[in-house]
């Protein structure tokens, strides 16, 4: 076959997800695993959400509500904006997709700290549009940094807040004032994965910036504080007029009936979020207390997951792990060489216990 396709499409490298715990198991004929690798909800689903997604289940033979009317009003109202405001996503990596097919093309810069969440290169890769990768600095975000990496082809800034994979965040303070500098024309994505789960007062939440209208997206997500990553809902909120040019790409259907239901049954469900929180921070406390007895190294986290510091290969570590049932996420300075070079292995793992 000849098929033509760009330079750009052919060079993209596939993301490799999490392994599902059923091929885990088989692989290493274990039965009773644990996955800590793709930072999921350890207790389940928010149970509202299960039953409000089983009463959808007899109205599967309808399309879905294209617009998803409840969906966008309730989650409107929670976060004080206006409908106007949302896009919702098959996730919120489809939103992160629909960035890159609206607002880039060949020539275009992307600021892309790194290492940061992947689906941001794949998308930007998708377009043919360039990646600036920015080195972390102490495993966080500089805004310093951002603010010099800006030129006159920068279309758009992606900001991992917390970042995953280091758990580190960005000030509401320092965001401020890198927002004031940053030339007209540029997108800045603020992505908010893990915002629920921050306990520093000073962190950023950039849901205002659709009110006061700033060119900033925010995402946010039901899979990870509402436990919903197989439903596949996430949203953007930013200004009215991007969010137009957004929803004229998304696909109409792209949120599932099930999925309409059960995101707006988990907003709901203040009980299992609350519960989720102090779950993942009682997790953390005990982890941090452990691995200090232990004298292991540690980066401290804002989010349902942290790095630790193995001292040798991560990649041993973690099939180490693994043929003891665990899941985790290696992460050596060779899979990132921006990391600072002297930390041999780290490993990034889900901080809450989860029940076995
Ligand atoms: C998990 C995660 C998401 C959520 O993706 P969904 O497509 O909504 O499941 C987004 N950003 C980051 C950084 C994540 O880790």
């Amino acid at each position: 076959m000849n098929l033509s396709v760009p330079d750009y499409i052919a060079a993209i490298k596939p993301y490799v997800p999490g392994k599902p715990l059923e091929e885990l198991e088989r692989e290493y004929g274990i039965t009773d695993s644990v996955k800590l690798a793709s930072n999921e909800n350890p207790l389940g689903p928010s149970p509202m959400a299960v039953a409000a997604i089983r009463e959808a289940i007899n109205t599967l033979h309808r399309y879905p509500d294209g617009s998803a009317f409840h969906l966008v009003r309730k989650l409107a109202a929670h976060l004080g904006v206006l409908p106007e405001n949302i896009v919702l996503g098959n996730g919120s990596d489809e939103i992160i997709g629909m960035l890159a097919q609206v607002f880039l093309r060949p020539g275009d810069e992307v600021i892309i700290p790194r290492p940061s969440f992947l689906m941001y290169d794949i998308s930007v890769q998708c377009t043919g549009a360039t990646g600036v990768y920015l080195p972390l600095r102490d495993l966080g975000i500089d805004p310093e940094d951002i603010r010099q990496a800006i030129t006159p082809r920068t279309r758009m800034i992606f900001i991992c807040n917390p970042n995953n994979p280091t758990g580190t965040i960005i000030t509401q303070e320092a965001f401020d004032r890198l927002l004031n500098d940053i030339p007209p024309g540029i997108i800045v994505v603020v992505d908010e994965a893990y915002i629920e789960f921050v306990r520093d007062a000073r962190c950023l939440h950039s849901t205002g910036c659709a009110v006061s209208d700033r060119p900033v997206v925010t995402l946010r997500t039901f899979s990870k504080a509402y436990g919903l990553a197989g439903l596949r809902v996430g949203y953007g909120i930013t200004t009215a007029e991007i969010a137009n040019l957004l929803n004229r790409v998304r696909m109409p259907f792209n949120t599932s009936i099930p999925a309409q239901a059960g995101a707006c049954a988990a907003l709901e469900d203040t009980a299992f979020l609350e519960k989720t929180i102090r779950t993942v921070h009682e997790g953390i406390d005990f982890l941090y207390a452990a691995l200090d007895d232990m004298g292991v190294r540690y980066f401290p986290t804002q989010s349902n997951f942290f790095l630790i510091d193995v001292k040798r290969d991560a990649g041993e570590v973690f099939e180490h792990m693994l043929r003891e049932g665990s899941l985790s996420a290696p992460w050596s300075p060779t899979a990132s060489p921006n990391i600072s070079g002297s930390m041999p292995g780290l490993m990034r793992k889900t901080c809450a216990l989860p029940k076995r």
